[in-house]
């Protein structure tokens, strides 16, 4: 795939440079030409009023897409556990498969995962493949993306989604590559385009300052990756029926160059941010670390999580385990206290769809009181003891 100039049709307007997000087009004797920084967006293409450039892609590399039908979603299980954010892309995928009028499937990769298939169909699945074999009791990258690509060629899904965890972003841009399709990861909408029929994914983008819808219109499937707790989770029926459909895997090398020797637990990352009802977060407000036990003494009145801003995990106030945000956790807890945060966007990209958020700051004009459902404009070294003070009368 490349993006061509017809030299012809040229006319030097320069639109295509002021639409070129990535500075990859430049004007050579009043002609436009494509640098190597080109990252094939195809906004030029768009962007041109004469017909003057193109995208050129060869045909073997289009996807014959009326071959491709249904909705798939990886079924992420670990130690004989379905991973909670599949509930949610299993709700999402049934939306979709609706407005498209075609199945949803879950696929289950595995060693002895066949009695985790009817609680996906419960959740909504109609369909669910499974391949398992004792060589797939631990996840390793290399087995699980051949299976996955020998499948989705085999059953010709339109759509992939898989939750975008350690596991997901390790093996989903494999399969992808793979497969010579796209992939957008860490997407917090998905709607179906009601006209073509495309999926279309969005995303924050340019350091989480826009929310970038992004299309995948030959390639199939169109594969995305999507956070734990950005999208609900799908309603449990147990008479819900569908297929469980065995898959054959046994012409398959899934023995993979690598063997795991030894699950270690990560003690760093013991606290569960993505399952708590309550969070307190802080922030740089809190002004040297020691002030963190103010945090940890709400979270623990409330008995919630304790979370944070990065900026004070960059500053080594807490570990990285705690952050919430575009580059830390997503969370979506009943009640999000945020103290002595600013609310930046990318804080925002992690806990804007708690239920109720509470901020402290005492800047009346910071960011995040646009964000919050309650605001207390002030110190919180005065207002969260207080806080503590009043919950602790209420808790005897
Ligand atoms: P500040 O912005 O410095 O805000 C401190 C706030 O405390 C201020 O609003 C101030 O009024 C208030 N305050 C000060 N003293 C008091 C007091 N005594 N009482 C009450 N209020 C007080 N950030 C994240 O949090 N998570 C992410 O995942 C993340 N990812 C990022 C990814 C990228 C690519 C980039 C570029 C940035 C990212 N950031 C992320 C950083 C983000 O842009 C902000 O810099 C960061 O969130 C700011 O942290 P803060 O609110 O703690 O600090």
């Amino acid at each position: 795939m490349a993006i061509k100039i017809i030299e012809d049709k040229c006319t030097g307007c320069k639109l295509c440079l002021s639409a070129c997000p990535y500075g990859a087009i430049e004007m050579v004797d009043k002609k436009a030409r494509i640098l190597p920084q080109c990252n094939l967006c195809g906004a030029c293409v768009e962007a041109c009023k004469f017909g003057a450039i193109i995208m050129d892609v060869k045909k073997e590399e289009i996807a014959d897409k009326q071959s491709y039908k249904g909705v798939w979603v990886f079924a992420e299980s670990r130690r004989g556990e379905i991973m909670p954010v599949v509930y949610e892309l299993l709700g999402e995928g049934r939306k979709l498969a609706d407005e498209l009028n075609s199945d949803l499937s879950a696929v289950l990769i595995g060693s002895q995962v066949d009695s985790l298939s009817s609680s996906l169909i419960g959740y909504g699945a109609d369909k669910v493949f499974v391949a398992e074999d004792k060589e797939l009791e631990s996840f390793r990258d290399e087995p699980f993306s051949r299976i996955l690509v020998h499948l989705i060629k085999e059953e010709k899904p339109e759509i992939f989604l898989a939750g975008a965890t350690a596991i997901g972003r390790s093996l989903i841009p494999k399969v992808a590559a793979r497969l010579r399709t796209g992939l957008t990861a860490d997407c917090t909408g998905l709607a179906v385009n009601p006209e073509k029929k495309i999926l279309l994914q969005t995303r924050p983008a340019f350091g989480g300052n826009i929310m970038a819808t992004i299309i995948c219109p030959e390639q199939r499937p169109q594969m995305s990756t999507v956070r734990h707790k950005v999208m609900k989770k799908a309603e449990f029926d147990k008479n819900r029926k569908g297929r469980i459909i065995r898959k054959n895997i046994d012409g398959l090398d899934i023995s993979g160059e690598t063997k795991v020797l030894n699950m270690v637990e990560d003690l760093t990352q013991k606290v569960n941010l993505t399952e708590a009802n309550i969070i307190v977060s802080g922030g740089r407000g809190l002004g040297e670390a020691k002030n963190f036990k103010l945090i940890e003494d709400l979270s623990k009145v409330l008995g919630g999580a304790v979370g944070a801003s990065r900026s004070v995990v960059d500053a080594g106030w807490i570990p990285y385990s705690h952050q919430v945000g575009q580059t830390g956790k997503t969370v979506c807890p009943n009640i999000y206290i945020a103290c002595g945060i600013s609310g930046q966007i990318q804080h925002l990209a992690g806990m804007q769809s708690s239920k109720i958020i509470v901020a402290v700051n005492k800047d009346p004009q910071a960011p995040i009181f646009k964000a919050a459902n309650y605001g207390l404009v002030g110190d919180l070294f005065e207002i969260v003891p207080l806080l503590i003070n009043k919950l602790k009368e209420v808790n005897c």
